[in-house]
């Protein structure tokens, strides 16, 4: 990295630093003065679009100014932890580390690191390609704290654990968590084996966020996913969110609950459970198992891409799709994009 770009993202680190140490004494009247304080600590013509953004999200108020209040709702410690964790560790400590990796290894060093702790699952849901995989694969505790180690030493800070359910490993994923207190670890779950135990746990690391799987209301989401589960996430969102702790959705949608999922009602249902983001993947038939029924149609898919944008104009959670929004990271992050 050249010399400017270490003075400049050390001033970033520092101008961000302050901010957010300045908001957490009373972010409702310092939000609208956070943007002065970052011009005076920056040159102007530094990340000139994404700081005029931000301007017009604090003057306007609007979905994601509600957005930023709800994160200033979580417990102090946890946000602390992920401001810490994902904006200075992951995206400019981290990313710093990375071009220098990258330069000198003339390759790309991912922004994130997907880990399956293990192929196994509490659950039995229709067409999970997961399963194909076999439910007895596991990592060691080790091998999982040897890629994160190994990850870190390229200036990966962020990791995100898919499977099988990684909660079944619950245990090392919490030892993960407490062993590598720099990095930001999400989780894809199905939610059913969130419990008070865990909620404490998670208090305690500070540093572990479920991205929790449901896919509609009660019918479309028990139809695929099993009898009661739709009861089963409704807990665990309602623990999580009684212990301020940050949560998001995943959702797979099909052909069958495509229309559920992205309709009005089941966007403020989740936003009324407390989730700060929800992540849309289309279904993808995999393997054997695989249900090709349940793949959307090309107009289908349109659909969800269309409500989704819609929605992104006016509701206070973050929604990712997956498979469409390839055009604000510059394609696939796998390839060292962020
Ligand atoms: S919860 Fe996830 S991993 Fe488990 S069976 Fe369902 S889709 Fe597959």
């Amino acid at each position: 990295m050249r010399i400017t770009e270490k003075a400049k993202n050390a001033a970033l680190q520092t101008a961000i630093g302050q901010g957010l140490h300045y908001l957490e004494k009373d972010p409702e009247t310092n939000i609208p003065k956070l943007m002065h304080l970052i011009d005076k600590l920056t040159p102007d013509d530094w990340y000139r679009a994404q700081r005029d953004a931000f301007r017009n999200v604090i003057e306007s108020k609007n979905h994601w100014y509600d957005l930023i209040l709800k994160v200033y709702d979580l417990d102090a410690g946890v946000r602390q932890t992920f401001f810490q964790n994902f904006i200075m560790n992951a995206a400019l400590l981290g990313s710093a580390t990375q071009e220098e990796v990258s330069e000198r290894e003339d390759c790309n060093v991912p922004w994130a690191i997907l880990l399956d702790p293990t192929s196994a699952c509490n659950m039995h849901c229709i067409g999970c390609w997961a399963a194909e995989y076999g439910n007895r694969l596991n990592l060691t505790f080790d091998e999982l704290d040897s890629i994160v180690t190994q990850g870190k030493a390229l200036g990966t800070h962020m990791y995100i654990f898919t499977g099988g359910e990684p909660l079944v490993r619950k245990k090392d994923v919490i030892a993960l968590c407490e062993k590598h207190s720099d990095c930001e670890f999400l989780s894809f779950t199905n939610g059913t084996l969130i419990d008070e135990a865990f909620c404490q746990d998670m208090l305690r690391v500070k540093n572990f966020v479920p991205a929790i799987s449901l896919e509609g209301f009660a019918e479309a989401n028990d139809s695929r996913r099993g009898e009661g589960t739709f009861e089963k996430v409704k807990a665990a969102m309602a623990l999580l969110k009684s212990h301020k702790l940050p949560f998001g959705i995943s959702t797979c949608y099909t052909s069958k609950n495509y229309n559920d999922i992205c309709s009005e009602a089941f966007y403020d249902m989740i936003i009324e459970a407390g989730a700060l983001f929800v992540w849309f993947f289309h279904y993808m038939p995999v393997g054997s198992g695989a249900v090709p029924e349940l793949l959307p149609t090309p107009e289908q898919r349109a659909e969800v891409y269309h409500r989704i944008r819609n929605f992104r104009q006016s509701k206070p959670i973050f929604a990712m799709d997956f498979q469409n929004d390839g055009q604000y990271v510059g394609g696939c992050i796998a390839g060292g994009r962020r």
